[in-house]
């Protein structure tokens, strides 16, 4: 397990899926099916596995305007943002108890719909409790992994304590893990 600064909850499958697109490495953990869902296996979330080829493209675009919502705000990334979330209704249903409120993506869609419409619903919950603004950018040029940071301040510059380095090498190793299939 990566000693990295993991998010709470449900966010932290975004955090994931964000981290999918490992910069440092310049590996596309979303390339192929195969190759990615070594990667959510391996980071131990709950979505996955995707199917089919054709579900890369709809992941990647996700992925790459969420990680703009989170890191670099604009008009146009909320925008583009909320047409990917129009496309991806949810269905709530209350109950007696708060422990048995539901919410789930619409009936009928792909597993990558469910992964996007599941992803959603995080980052909304994320923005109204205010964790979403804690999802932060290593500053390191060569890491540039996402970590949660907790502080109450939010002064943690690093994905973990610094030097990142040592976890750059897990991660490295992980990454040919999830290249390779091997074990
Ligand atoms: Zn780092």
């Amino acid at each position: 397990m990566v000693t990295d600064r993991p998010a709470p909850g449900p966010l932290e499958e975004v955090r994931i899926v964000l981290n999918s697109d490992d910069r440092f490495h310049g590996v596309d953990h979303a390339a192929d099916v195969g190759r990615l869902n070594r990667f959510l296996a391996l980071a131990g979330s709950a979505y996955g596995p995707l199917p089919r080829s054709a579900d890369l493209e709809p992941y990647r675009t996700f992925r790459d305007v969420t990680r703009d919502l989170a890191l670099h705000p604009s008009t146009a990334t909320r925008e583009a943002f909320n047409r990917i979330a129009a496309r991806h209704p949810m269905t709530v249903e209350v109950r007696e108890s708060a422990a048995h409120l539901r919410r789930a993506p619409s009936s009928g869609r792909s597993a990558v719909d469910r992964v996007v419409g599941e992803s959603i619903a995080s980052v909304h919950d994320a923005m109204v409790t205010g964790e979403w603004q804690r999802l932060r950018e290593c500053e390191r040029d060569d890491c540039r992994w996402i970590y949660y940071d907790p502080s109450p301040t939010q002064v943690m510059r690093w994905c973990s304590t610094d030097p990142c380095g040592n976890v750059m090498k897990v991660r490295a190793y992980r990454a040919r893990r999830a290249a390779g299939g091997a074990t």
